[in-house]
């Protein structure tokens, strides 16, 4: 087992890191703390990471993608600026998405527009009422003509807030109950919908989630990406992936905040000496080293056994709750090791902390994945 990166691989997160100094940095600083970014913004930010790959991911270079392994992808996500996460990889996402389950006339007329950042993608599922028992979901489809009207609403979106496109799954026959559920592609030129933005914990210069409301929304029949029978299964089998870059949503705050402690502890003195020589403040930078440590290597195994098509749902889950909970304790611990300063808004890791604090939740909460892992070793499930 290898467990090193390779020489090109280096070269391709060390551009990334380049880049995010050099274009996206400098664009972010122009907008201050609270305030938002246009969405012609985002999209010009996003149009700066298409040629290292981040937008094209894992889609083959037949479909205009950028034909990455997951794991280029992963160091490529590793390195990104924080705040452009969430948008890169919900938008890649549903690229992905249309990629891999869309006929012809879905990759034609959507991809393009994704993968140049022209249009911005996200992924409702989660609703008002129903997130992790994603089975009952609420939001109709009833065939009309040559169009299905959708009804219903999307809570906690990732980018819904500015979104041009989306995947939406909805049950078209209630009556066979999870059987019902298919997904589409809605386009908001041509079906549209009305979005809100919600404000949560960590709040960036770019929003994070909101929430989706379709009303009598009339999609055209060819935008069915999934079919009754198949829509849930189709979602579930995309969570192995998204759920390794949750674990990696959790890794960013927590290896900044992690660099922030050290540097602090090598700079601060108290009783004469730098904070750093106690051993009380060593023992937090050895517990934070090892929870980073181990996220990365749980995130990467995960990537690599997608890379080799081996099935990684327990893998996977364990790599999100694993590190979406480290980061909780080494944000919390460079906040320790920071001491007042550490709370007050002139230091990053407060904002870290909060950061950190958000990944437990999405892509199935880490009670969900434990239930997973559960299911996976014992081969018995708690969901029924
Ligand atoms: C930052 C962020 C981004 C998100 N992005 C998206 C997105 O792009 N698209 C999307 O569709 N959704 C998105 N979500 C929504 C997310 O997937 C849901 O919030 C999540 O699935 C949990 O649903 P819920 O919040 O309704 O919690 P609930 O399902 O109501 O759960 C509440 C509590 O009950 C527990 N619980 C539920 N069922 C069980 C059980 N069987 N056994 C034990 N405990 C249980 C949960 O673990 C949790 O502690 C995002 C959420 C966040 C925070």
């Amino acid at each position: 087992m290898d467990f090193g990166i390779n020489e090109e691989q280096r070269m391709i997160q060390d551009a990334a890191r380049r880049l995010m100094k050099q274009e996206i940095q400098p664009v972010l600083a122009k907008y201050p703390a609270g305030s938002t970014l246009p969405v012609e913004e985002i999209k010009y930010l996003l149009k700066k990471l298409i040629p290292m790959g981040y937008l094209g991911s894992t889609i083959p270079e037949a479909n205009g993608g950028a034909g990455l392994d997951w794991v280029t992808w992963g160091l490529l996500m590793e390195v990104i600026e924080p705040e452009m996460f969430g948008v890169a990889f919900n938008s890649a996402g549903m690229a992905q998405g249309v990629a891999l389950r869309g006929n012809e006339y879905h990759k034609k007329t959507f991809l393009p527009g994704l993968l140049s950042a022209d249009r911005i993608g996200c992924a409702g599922i989660t609703e008002p009422n129903v997130g992790s028992a994603t089975f009952s979901i609420q939001t109709r489809a009833v065939e009309d003509g040559d169009y299905y009207i959708i009804n219903g609403s999307k809570m906690w979106i990732s980018n819904a807030a500015f979104a041009d496109v989306c995947t939406v799954l909805a049950n078209a026959d209630p009556g066979r109950g999870r059987d019902g559920i298919c997904m589409f592609i809605v386009d908001k030129a041509v079906s549209p919908w009305e979005a809100r933005k919600i404000e949560v914990l960590s709040e960036g210069r770019i929003p994070e989630v909101g929430e989706m409301i379709f009303e009598d929304c009339r999609v055209p029949k060819e935008n069915l990406l999934v079919p009754p029978g198949h829509g849930l299964k189709a979602q579930l089998s995309g969570f192995s992936a998204a759920r390794c870059f949750v674990g990696m949503y959790g890794l960013i705050p927590a290896q900044l905040a992690y660099e922030a402690a050290v540097k602090y502890a090598r700079e601060r003195t108290q009783w004469g000496k730098p904070i750093g020589q106690f051993q009380l403040i060593q023992n937090m930078i050895a517990e934070m080293y090892a929870l980073i440590e181990t996220s990365r290597l749980l995130i990467f195994r995960a990537l690599w056994m997608l890379d080799q098509d081996m099935r990684c749902i327990k893998e996977s889950s364990l790599a999100k709750f694993y590190a979406t909970e480290a980061a909780i304790k080494v944000t919390s611990m460079a906040i320790e090791v920071h001491g007042a300063y550490g709370l007050s808004k002139e230091y990053p890791v407060a904002d870290l902390y909060k950061k950190g604090r958000m990944g437990t939740i999405p892509d199935g909460t880490n009670e969900i994945q434990r239930l997973i892992i559960g299911r996976e070793i014992l081969g018995m499930s708690a969901f029924v």
